[in-house]
């Protein structure tokens, strides 16, 4: 495949240096293509680009940005396939699971965004004689930082928002997934979207990433990614006193009460476990169960699980792919391995070596859905998130321990409640510490509704409002008759 470069001003560029990198497909560890292994010299010149860009973009009307967010989701519609298929190749996730989320996502993030906007009013609160108009600005350029579980979805998701309120963009996709990012950027130049308003630098995040938060002149950054990356992000932002929205790692609790219908509820179980190989910062890594339905639990859920189709991405058929690299599959058995040590029960799965997949090349990153229990909730392996296909198993005698243990780690991200009652889910969801809790479903998205986490998840909110808040600066212009 052709290189990917650099998109800035519009042109498709090399990295100032020379240097590249690869893209690897971890379904067979063959090297895709290059991409430019850029510097703070390459942030630099695309940072010039959105700043040039951003006078003229910033005074186009909320109409006029609506209508470009929905040339770009009827061209990002048009190639849904490609898209599909470039995220397969460069994530290993199943084919099926890239047409159904990723590439339908995308689209859904510029339409949305772009109705969103219809509905956009400013606020006025009239007293003692005068009038107080509530008017939204850009924030100028930002910077847009992602990872590489949902390339695109979670790039879009950010973009949208950005460009309808007016602002530029210098955005960098994780390292391990360009393909998607590259393909956004070429669908650009064939809308003649304007020079300049969104720019694309590749690299390295402590190279490209550190730069883009750093640049004095890139005044909101919103970056998705590692609790540990956003630590960082947050301490080199927070001096320069930049917007910052962070979404981070997540250690989600799956609570199963004793009256959960389970035949009912299990698939939904099953796909908050497993979906894209728990590669979902939503994924319920910690199923915790009543202990009176404990050991009908298990049986019905280990049985499932193993019906979970492992293999070839690229086949219409396979509901589990690969993991996104070797490196990730090592760290995903340490842990496998430590639960072991910390006194873990393997009930399926395992590593590559004891629990291997068929039909796949030795250098692909295959691990099959594990199920851990006889560990204590508060055990590494039970608290730390690996972001793999592994899930621990809980029982619990009481709601209240139920909670406690939900709110056991540092993190507060998301989670779910399984139950006939709907009003008990409810009720229990408002004891969680946690941004976001689905009762009797699971990643069931409204994009109008608020979306982060709390503790070591994260600090603000998107979606809905809460994007158009995060892309604007308020002020209040107070007018009184002379
Ligand atoms: P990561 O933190 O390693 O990388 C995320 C992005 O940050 C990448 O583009 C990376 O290059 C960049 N980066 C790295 N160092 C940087 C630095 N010093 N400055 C600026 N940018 C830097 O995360 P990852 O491994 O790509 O993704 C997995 C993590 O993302 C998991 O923890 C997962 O839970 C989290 N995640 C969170 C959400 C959410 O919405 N809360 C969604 C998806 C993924």
């Amino acid at each position: 495949m052709e290189p990917i470069l650099n998109y800035i001003n519009g042109e498709f560029l090399p990295s100032t240096s020379g240097r590249t990198m690869e893209t690897v497909n971890p379904a067979n560890g063959q090297p895709i293509t290059t991409l430019p292994r850029s510097s703070a010299d390459d942030v630099e010149l695309a940072t010039a680009a959105a700043h040039e860009a951003t006078p003229s973009w910033s005074a186009t009307t909320m109409e006029e940005r609506i209508t470009w967010l929905h040339r770009i989701a009827d061209a990002l519609e048009e190639e849904a396939e490609t898209i599909a298929q470039l995220e397969s190749m460069d994530t290993g996730k199943p084919i099926s699971l890239a047409r159904r989320v990723d590439a339908a996502r995308s689209v859904s993030n510029f339409r949305f965004f772009a109705d969103f906007g219809k509905s956009h009013t400013e606020p006025t609160f009239a007293d003692h004689g005068a009038v107080n108009h509530v008017h939204r600005s850009p924030i100028g350029c930002v910077g847009l930082i992602t990872p590489w579980n949902l390339p695109l979805y979670l790039l879009t998701w950010k973009v949208a928002p950005a460009l309808l309120m007016g602002n530029t963009i210098v955005a960098k996709p994780s390292e391990l997934t360009p393909m998607t990012a590259n393909h956004l950027a070429k669908i650009l130049t064939s809308i003649n979207f304007p020079k300049g308003v969104f720019n694309l630098v590749h690299g390295l995040g402590p190279e490209v990433g550190q730069a883009i938060v750093e640049h004095p002149e890139i005044r909101g950054i919103s970056f998705t990614g590692g609790t540990a990356t956003g630590k960082i992000v947050a301490a080199t932002a927070a001096p320069m006193f930049k917007k910052l929205s962070l979404e981070l790692g997540g250690k989600n609790a799956t609570i199963v009460l004793d009256d959960a219908p389970l035949e009912d509820v299990m698939d939904g179980i099953v796909r908050a476990s497993f979906t894209n190989s728990g590669q979902v910062c939503l994924c319920g890594s910690r199923v915790l169960v009543d202990a009176s339905i404990y050991d009908r639990f298990k049986a019905m859920f280990v049985e499932a699980v193993n019906t979970i189709r492992v293999g070839d991405p690229t086949l219409e058929a396979t509901v589990m792919g690969s993991v996104i690299s070797k490196d990730h599959q090592t760290k995903v058995e340490s842990y496998i391995e430590l639960g072991r040590q910390e006194g873990g029960v393997v009930l399926t799965g395992g590593t590559a070596a004891e629990s291997p997949v068929d039909d796949v090349p030795s250098e692909g990153a295959f691990l099959r859905p594990t199920v851990i229990e006889g560990l204590s909730y508060t055990a590494r392996t039970a608290t730390e998130e690996i972001f793999g296909p592994v899930v621990t198993l809980h029982s619990f005698n009481s709601e209240q321990e139920a909670i406690d243990m939900a709110n056991a780690t540092q993190y507060g991200l998301a989670g779910s409640v399984w139950t006939a009652d709907t009003e008990r889910g409810h009720a229990f969801a408002q004891r969680m510490d946690t941004g976001i809790v689905w009762v009797n479903t699971w990643l069931n998205r409204d994009l109008r509704t608020p979306f982060g986490g709390v503790k070591q998840s994260g600090v603000g909110r998107e979606g809905g409002t809460w994007s158009l808040n995060f892309f604007s600066e308020l002020t209040n212009i107070c007018v009184q008759q002379p």
